[in-house]
């Protein structure tokens, strides 16, 4: 497994791959892997003929008051669970071979970076769609692969590849969960054991929620979500957003809609959780 870490070795490798005919696959991470990144590796390594994963804990995506510089990293522990997972080449650049100083270009995404995190994290999508642009170019991959985890974050993405028209297929990986329910995600370990047991309330009023809306339709929206803050603050979360809008749009459902974002963002102690389910809807 090869590590490369400026821009210009990474754009030299995938050049050279490009050449002698190889496919790619790109997963983007901030890194501190996990088993739903691996997941993500694995389905990335049936398509394509070299797997880059890049880590990289991207600045421009994180707000003043967030968590940048305590986001966890290992790249021991990362380098090892690549290997593991036959990872041809790993990108792991320090962020200011990544931006200029006075870099001034940025790719922006308007509509659905707008709801849901867009609300209450203002910049973040706009960081998301620029890293991932210059993440492209730098890999040329033929294949991208996003978690469902960030739900939004996947529709931004296939959004701007649509917009843009960057060669690529974005693939989407089903999100991994612990086997208590618990969405796999870097941030689980800020989480004291106690948060932790409290934050399984996301998932199962998400399951709940599903299932009703499932069975009722439509109709039953307003209720589901009254009902998962109500569950999620007895719980002792805090509720930054429970929504289920289009996924085609992030708007409120209408009788047009085939698939619905159940989504949902909150905190425990001082650790924001999201946590979906995408769902089917009958016509
Ligand atoms: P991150 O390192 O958190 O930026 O995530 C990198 C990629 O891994 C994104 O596409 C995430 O959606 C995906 N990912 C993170 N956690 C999970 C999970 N529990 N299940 C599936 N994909 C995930």
């Amino acid at each position: 497994m090869e590590i490369f870490r400026t821009p210009a070795e990474i754009q030299a490798y995938a050049l050279s791959a490009k050449r002698r005919g190889k496919t790619i696959s790109l997963i983007p991470t901030m890194g501190y892997l996990h088993a739903g990144h691996a997941s993500l590796i694995d389905i990335a390594r049936q398509r394509a003929d070299i797997v880059i994963v890049s880590i990289f804990v991207n600045p421009t995506q994180f707000g003043p008051n967030e968590d940048l510089d305590a986001y966890p990293r290992d790249f021991e522990h990362d380098r090892t669970l690549c290997e593991d997972h036959k990872v041809d080449a790993v990108y792991a650049p320090a962020p200011d071979s990544m931006y200029a100083d006075d870099a001034s270009t940025w790719v922006e995404e308007t509509v659905l970076s707008r709801p849901l995190c867009g609300a209450s994290r203002p910049i973040h999508f706009r960081g998301v769609t620029t890293v991932v642009a210059k993440l492209f170019n730098l890999t040329l991959p033929d294949y991208a692969v996003f978690g469902r985890k960030d739900a939004q974050q996947l529709l931004v993405i296939r959004r701007m590849v649509r917009d843009l028209n960057f060669p690529i297929e974005i693939i989407a990986a089903p999100l991994v969960r612990d086997e208590d329910g618990l969405a796999l995600s870097s941030r689980n370990r800020y989480l004291s054991a106690e948060e932790r047991k409290r934050a399984l309330v996301l998932s199962r009023s998400l399951r709940a929620g599903r299932r009703t809306i499932e069975g009722g339709g439509l109709e039953t929206i307003p209720t589901v979500i009254e009902l998962m803050k109500k569950e999620i603050e007895a719980a002792g979360g805090r509720v930054d957003y429970v929504e289920a809008l289009d996924t085609g749009s992030l708007t409120a459902p209408n009788a047009d809609t085939t698939e619905l974002l159940l989504a949902v963002a909150a905190y425990f102690g001082t650790t924001r959780l999201i946590d979906n389910q995408f769902i089917q809807v009958k016509s």
